[in-house]
C-alpha cells in the first residue's frame, strides 16, 4: 500500500518566512530500526576496516582506499540510494545520508573516494541517463565493479565550471565524438572506470555530459552544466553528512585524550579552558545533525509527494533535491565549517601532540580544510544560497517581499511593552527564533531598496546575509529537534540537548547581531540607520538571557562524564 505524506512540507527556502512544528520535522531519533540496523553496520564496518588502518591511509597506501571502496561495494552501501532495478538497494534518501554519515569519518581519503564515487560519480547517470545507459553502467557502479568519477573543473575553469574549454567533435561518419581538454583536481581518476566528462560540443554556449571512455551523451545536448550542477546539489548536502562523524571521532578523540593527560597534577578535562572547548563541540555536532538530516527528509517527502503525482524516481529525485538548493548550498557551508572549527579545537586539546602526526588530529584538520572547497567552495555556495532566495522571492515562490513589507510596517509601529508568557520549554528561544528571521527580512528589504537587482554584484552584503539565514536554519533545527523530543522523552530526558539549544541560540544572536550592525552602519544614510539599528535592538532582546557558562559547563560534564559525544 501507498504510504501517503500527511504533514506539512516547508518548501525549499521557505522556512525563513514560515513557522514549522516539531512534529513535522525528522530528527535523528526518527530512524527505523532498518535504518539504525544498517547504521550500526556501517560503522562497525568503518571502524574496522578504516579507522584502525588510520595510519596505514596516511601513508598513502593508494591500494588500500581501493580495497576498502570493493568491500564496501560487496556489502551494498555503494548502492544504498540506487533503485534496485539498477542494481542497487533502492533505500530512502536519508538511509543514503546515514551511511555517507557513517562511512566518512575515519578518513578523508574514504570519504572523498565514497563521496566522489556514489555521489557525483554516479548520479549524474542515475538522473539524466536513459534506460539503457542506466542498465548498462549503474549496476556495477552500484556494486563496486566499477568505480566512477566527475570530470568537471578545468585548470581555467574551477568555480567558474561552464567557462570550460573541453571539446566534443563529432566524427565525420557521426559514430562517435572526439573530446579534447584538460581536466584537474578529479577524484578518483587514478582508478575510475567511468568518468563522466563535461565538454562544450563543437562552440556550444554551454557544457554537455558524456560518459567516456565509450562516447556518450548524458541527457540532452547543452544541459550539462545543469547535470553538474545538480549532481552537485546531492553531493553538498552528502559532504554535509559525511563531516558529521568526522567531527563525533574528533570530539571522541579528544575526550579521551583529555582524561588520560596530566598537567599541574590535574587531568587536563579538568580544566574549564578545556571543557570549554568540549561543550562547543559537542553543540555543533548536535546542531548539524538536527539541520542535515531535517533537510534530509524534506528532500525524501518532496521526492515522495512527485513520485505520487506521477513522476518518475528518476524525475522525482531531480526536482526534489533542486528544490532544496538553498538548504544544500547552507548545509555544505555551515558543517563544512564546523567540522574544520572542531578538528582546530581538536588539536588545541592535544597540544603539541595535536600538530604531530601520530596523532588523528593533524589529519582530521587537513581533511577537513578540502571540504570547505570542493563541491563549490563556501564563498559561492554562500552566494548560491542567497541568491536562489532572492530568485524565489523575486518569483513569488517564497513570500519575501510582503513579510519583509510587514516587518517594515511594525517597525514604524509602537512596540508593545506587554512580556509574553515564557513559561514552558523554549518559548522564549522561539520568540526569538521569529525575531531573527524579521532581521534577516529587514535586511534583505534595506539591501534591496539600496541596490535593486544589482545587490548580485553586492557581495560581502550578500555573504552577510547569507551567513544570517544559515545561523537561523541551524538554531531552528536544533530547537525543533529538542522540542520534539522534549515532548516524547521528557524535559528531563532532553537536560543537555536544551542546554545545546539554547546555547546555539545565544550565541547566532551574538553573531547575527554583530553582522546585521556592520550592515546597517556600512549601508544606511543617518535616519534610516536609527531606525534600522532600534529595529536591530528590538529583535534581539532576551527578557530572560540564558547563562551561557553555566550551559558550557552543563554540556561538557555530560559529554566528558560519558567519555563520548552521547547525544
Ligand atoms: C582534493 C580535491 C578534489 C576535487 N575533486 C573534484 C572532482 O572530483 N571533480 C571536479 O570536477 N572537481 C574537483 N575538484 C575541484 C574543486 O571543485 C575546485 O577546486 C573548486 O570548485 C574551486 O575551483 P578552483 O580551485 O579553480 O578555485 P577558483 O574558482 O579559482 O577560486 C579561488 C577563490 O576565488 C573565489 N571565487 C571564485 N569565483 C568567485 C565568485 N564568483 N565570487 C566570489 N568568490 C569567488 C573562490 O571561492 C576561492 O576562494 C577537487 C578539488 C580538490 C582540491
Amino acid at each position: 500500500m501507498k504510504e501517503t505524506i500527511e504533514k506539512e512540507i516547508t518548501r525549499g527556502g521557505e522556512f525563513v518566512v514560515k513557522e514549522t512544528q516539531s512534529e513535522n520535522i525528522f530528527t535523528p531519533e526518527d530512524f527505523s530500526d532498518e535504518q539504525k540496523m544498517m547504521r550500526d553496520a556501517v560503522k562497525e564496518f568503518a571502524d574496522r576496516e578504516i579507522w584502525s588502518k588510520k595510519e596505514e591511509f596516511e601513508k598513502k597506501n593508494f591500494q588500500l582506499t581501493l580495497d576498502v571502496m570493493k568491500k564496501a561495494g560487496e556489502l551494498g552501501f555503494l548502492g544504498v540510494g540506487v533503485p534496485e532495478e539498477y542494481g542497487g538497494l533502492g533505500m530512502s534518501f536519508t538511509s543514503t545520508m546515514l551511511v555517507c554519515d557513517y562511512i566518512s569519518g575515519s578518513s578523508g581519503s574514504t570519504s572523498t573516494a565514497f563521496g566522489a564515487h556514489t555521489g557525483i560519480g554516479t548520479m549524474p547517470i542515475l538522473l539524466y541517463g536513459n534506460e539503457e545507459q542506466k542498465n548498462k553502467y549503474v549496476p556495477k557502479l552500484a556494486s563496486g565493479e566499477h568505480f566512477g568519477a566527475y570530470c568537471l573543473t578545468e585548470p581555467g575553469a574551477g568555480s567558474d565550471a561552464n567557462s570550460g574549454k573541453t571539446k566534443a567533435v563529432l566524427s565525420k561518419d557521426k559514430s562517435h565524438y572526439l573530446i579534447s581538454g584538460q581536466k584537474i583536481w578529479i577524484s578518483n581518476a587514478g582508478f575510475a572506470d567511468i568518468l563522466t566528462v563535461f565538454a562544450k560540443i563543437e562552440d556550444d554556449k554551454n557544457l554537455t555530459a558524456f560518459i567516456v571512455p565509450i562516447d556518450n551523451l548524458v541527457g540532452n545536448e547543452g544541459d550539462g552544466f545543469k547535470i553538474a550542477m545538480n549532481a552537485l546539489n546531492i553531493g553538498r548536502i552528502k559532504l554535509a553528512a559525511a563531516a558529521l562523524d568526522a567531527e563525533r571521532r574528533i570530539i571522541n578523540s579528544s575526550i579521551n585524550y583529555s582524561k588520560e593527560r596530566v598537567q599541574f597534577n590535574t587531568k587536563i578535562s579538568e580544566f574549564g579552558a578545556i571543557r570549554e572547548k568540549v561543550a562547543t563541540m559537542a553543540t555543533d555536532i548536535y546542531v548539524g545533525e538536527s539541520a542535515t538530516y531535517r533537510a534530509a527528509k524534506d528532500i525524501e517527502d518532496r521526492i515522495k509527494i512527485l513520485e505520487d503525482s506521477g513522476k518518475n524516481h528518476q524525475e522525482a529525485e531531480l526536482k526534489g533535491v533542486e528544490e532544496y538548493v538553498i538548504e544544500c548550498s547552507m548545509l555544505k557551508v555551515a558543517i563544512s565549517e564546523d567540522l574544520q572549527n572542531i578538528a582546530d579545537q581538536g588539536i588545541q586539546i592535544f597540544g603539541g601532540m595535536g600538530y604531530s602526526k601520530e596523532t588523528p588530529m593533524e589529519s582530521a584538520w587537513r581533511d577537513a580544510r578540502i571540504a570547505r572547497i570542493y563541491e563549490g567552495t563556501n564563498e559561492i555556495n554562500r552566494l548560491v544560497a542567497i541568491g536562489m532566495l532572492i530568485k524565489k522571492g523575486m518569483k513569488g515562490h517564497v513570500d519575501l517581499i510582503s513579510k519583509a513589507e510587514s516587518v517594515a510596517d511594525e517597525l514604524t509601529g509602537i512596540p508593545s511593552f506587554e512580556i509574553p508568557d515564557l513559561s514552558g520549554v523554549f518559548k522564549e528561544e522561539k520568540i526569538i527564533l521569529k525575531n531573527l528571521k524579521k532581521i534577516f527580512l529587514m535586511l534583505c528589504g534595506a539591501g534591496m531598496k539600496k541596490f535593486g537587482l544589482d545587490i548580485e554584484k553586492e557581495q560581502e552584503v550578500l555573504m552577510s546575509i547569507s551567513d544570517i539565514m544559515i545561523k537561523i536554519y541551524l538554531s531552528e533545527s536544533a530547537i525543533l529537534r529538542t522540542e520534539k523530543n522534549c515532548n516524547r522523552y521528557g524535559e528531563e530526558n532532553q537536560k543537555g540537548q536544551i542546554a545545546m539549544t539554547q546555547l546555539y541560540l545565544y550565541q547566532s544572536v551574538e553573531l547575527i547581531s554583530n553582522k546585521a550592525k556592520e550592515l546597517i552602519i556600512s549601508l544606511s544614510n543617518s535616519e534610516e540607520q536609527k531606525f534600522l539599528l532600534m529595529g536591530l535592538k528590538r529583535f534581539t532582546k532576551y527578557f530572560n538571557y540564558p547563562k551561557p557558562l553555566e550551559l558550557k559547563r552543563k554540556i561538557a560534564k555530560m559529554v566528558i562524564d560519558n567519555n563520548s559525544y552521547c547525544f
